[in-house]
This record gives C-alpha cells, structure tokens and sequence, in this order.
C-alpha cells in the first residue's frame, strides 16, 4: 500500500464557536444530571450512553430508539464532540495517523497501529507537550493545551469508527501520543474511567516521563491502567540533559513514586527506553539500567530513536548489532527487554514523530510572533 494522504477539509480561518456542551466526556452519572431537563424518563440517559460508547453512534439523529422530538432538543442544547478529520494517512504497514481539528483550532493526532489480529490506538493527551525533551518533535513545538476528556474519548470513538472496529474487538489503547498525560490528570482519569467499560484496563497504558505527583494520584485510583515510564537513561546526570523533567523529580523520587504504585498479580511496569547512538547506548549503560531495575517488577522496551529534521544530527539510532547486544546484555542481567518496531515512519506516525503533519499543534491561541 502506498502512504496516502487523504485531505477530508480544508482548514478553515477561524473556528466556529460552539458553546453547547459536549456528551463525550461524561460518565453516566453526569450524564444523566446534564441531560435530566430535557428527558421525559430517567432511564434515557443510559440509552443515550448506550448508544454512545458501545454502538458508537455520534450523531442525534441515528438514536432512533428516541422519540423525534427528544432528539431533536437534543441536538438543539448539546453536542457529541466528534472531532473533524483533517487528515488521514496509512502507511505502507497499515498503521493509519489521522490529525484531527479541534474547536479552537489546536490540531492533534491519533495511530491505529495494526499487528497482526491485534490493535492498537495510541492517543493524545494534550496539543503540544510542555517537557521539552531533545529527542522528542512534539516537545519541540511547546507547550499545548490539556484535552478535555470528552477529546480524547473522541479519539477512540473516531479511530474505531474510522478503523471498522466493533466494540469487544481485542483492542490495546496506549496514552503514548502528544502530550503529558499525568500533566492532564482529572480529564485522563475521567477519559479512563469510561474508555475502561468498553476495553480492559489491563489493555490500557499510560505513558509518563515520570511526573512524581501523577503517578502518586493513579496510585489511588480505583480503576489504574497499565504504567509505562519514559525512562531513557540510567542515571540522573544524562537523564537531566535530556528530559528536563528529571530536574525537578530525579530518579531517586521517580523510583521512590513507582514502587508505590500498586499492581496487580503477574503485572510490571514497562519503562521505555529510546536508544540513541553515543548517547546511552553503550555495554557499562545497559548494565547500569539493569541495576537500577533489579528487583523490581519491571520490562524494557527498546526504541531506536527516531530521527527528524528538527531535532538536529544528534539524533541518530544506533546499528541493529547494537541494539541487539544492549538486549542481549539486559536479557543476562535477567530481564525482560523488547525492541519496538518502527511502525508508520513513512507518514511521520513513529514513536516522538507526532507533530500535526508538520504544523504547531497549539492553535489560533498562540502568537507566531511570541515563539
Ligand atoms: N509524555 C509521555 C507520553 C508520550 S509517549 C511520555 O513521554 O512518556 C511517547 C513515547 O515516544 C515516549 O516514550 C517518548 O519518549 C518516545 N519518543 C519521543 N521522541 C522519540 C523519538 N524521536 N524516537 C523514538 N521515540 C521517541
């Protein structure tokens, strides 16, 4: 298959503001307290949500189970805040990126990463990302705005919609887009909650660079999602240079914060390791990491870095020989390391590649001139 970008919509000049309250987001409780003026029986708050998250109906007007008239005040004082496909492009191994729009113009992206009779959707948290770390091109465009729960619940809906999937299909969803998920907290929890009733939390991943605060909060949910952490070196003094984060929460904290979190039987938390040539990818590095995560219930993802223009020569991944002999000498220390499969770099779907196809993801908000 051909990479194929599809343009859907031409980008308009000024969004169109809509004030009526977006559905997509709510749990059925809230649900039901927001739509209570206009139903005539309370059980029609849970046909609505019905409707929603497990036919993936998204539009008033299909929910023909409704008298005429109730969906029609439906649509009148509310909105299923689907998000308008700007583009969509599926690359040579079918994994498919769509940059969606959102009302006030920001431009975010989602993946739906195919594998074999498997699938999985990696979905935005924020547009932009705050952390600016050196490898990654969606911090190199800066600091964003949080998403509302409602967005990105309407990532899934979208991509399974888009994708031809049916509810109760296996289905793997990774908070590995843009963003800093534990920097939008109340909405990711509010997101997980409801996604939870339609996919397993044990298939849901959330991705951090370590924010100690949010990872002691999911630490207390009732409903907690896998943990994945945006490790990407062994000790605090690289760690420092290349994720500022480490600044203020080094590893010492990280760790203090992860052996806290609680996981069920058999589970361990993955810790993402981007592989850099020269950079932490030597023999003494792997033996440090292995030593950092002995006794813990840990695995390792290996990714050879992913390079982009704008993140400079630096970025190089190491000779396949390398990353082998990394894994290889992680497996002797005893644990367990996987290398990630580029997916999807030929439509710029690739791990730390998100970048609204090559724009500022923020929107009409910010002032080209302040950048
Ligand atoms: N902010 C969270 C969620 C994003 S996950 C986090 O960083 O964990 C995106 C993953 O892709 C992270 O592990 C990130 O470190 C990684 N990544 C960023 N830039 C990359 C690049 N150039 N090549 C490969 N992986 C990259």
């Amino acid at each position: 298959m051909e990479a194929s970008p599809q343009t859907t919509e031409p980008t308009p000049a000024e969004p169109t503001p809509d004030t009526r309250p977006d559905l997509l987001g709510l749990s059925l409780p809230r649900m039901a307290a927001t739509l209570a003026p206009v139903l005539d029986r309370p059980f029609r708050a849970a046909q609505i949500y019905e409707a929603i998250h497990r036919r993936g109906v998204l539009d008033f007007a299909a929910m023909t189970d409704l008298p005429k008239a109730m969906r029609d005040g439906l649509a009148a004082g509310f909105r299923l805040g689907r998000l308008a496909v700007t583009e969509r492009r599926v690359s040579a191994d079918g994994t498919a990126k769509v940059l969606y729009r959102l009302p006030d113009g920001a431009t975010i992206e989602a993946v739906d990463i195919p594998d074999r009779d498997r699938r999985t959707f990696c979905v935005s948290s924020q547009a932009g990302c705050a952390l600016a770390c050196s490898f990654c091109v969606t911090g190199y465009w800066g600091a964003g705005r949080n998403l509302t729960a409602g967005e990105i619940v309407a990532q899934v809906l979208g991509l399974r919609r888009d994708g031809g999937l049916v509810i109760g299909d296996g289905l793997n969803l990774v908070f590995m887009g843009m963003g800093e998920p534990l920097h939008n907290l109340e909405n990711l929890k509010d997101a997980i909650d409801l996604l939870a009733e339609t996919i397993s939390l044990r298939r849901i991943t959330v991705s951090t660079v370590g924010v100690v605060p949010g990872i002691a909060a999911m630490a207390t949910w009732e409903r907690r999602p896998n943990l994945a952490v945006s490790l990407h070196a062994p000790d605090d003094a690289l760690r420092s240079r290349i994720m500022p984060i480490n600044r203020t929460y080094p590893l010492r904290e990280l760790f203090a914060a992860l052996d806290r979190y609680p996981l069920e039987k058999g589970r361990r938390i993955t810790y993402e390791y981007i592989l850099i040539q020269g950079v932490n990818d030597a023999p003494r590095q792997a033996d440090q990491l292995a030593k950092l995560l002995a006794g813990r219930k840990a695995k390792v993802n290996l990714i050879p870095v992913n390079p982009d223009p704008v993140l400079g020569a630096a970025m190089v991944p190491p000779a396949d020989a390398v990353v082998q002999a990394f894994q290889e000498r992680l497996y002797r220390h005893g644990l367990t390391a996987t290398v990630r499969r580029r997916r999807g770099d030929d439509v710029a779907a690739a791990c730390g590649q998100l970048r609204a196809f090559g724009r500022d993801p923020r929107g009409f908000r910010v002032n080209p001139a302040a950048r």
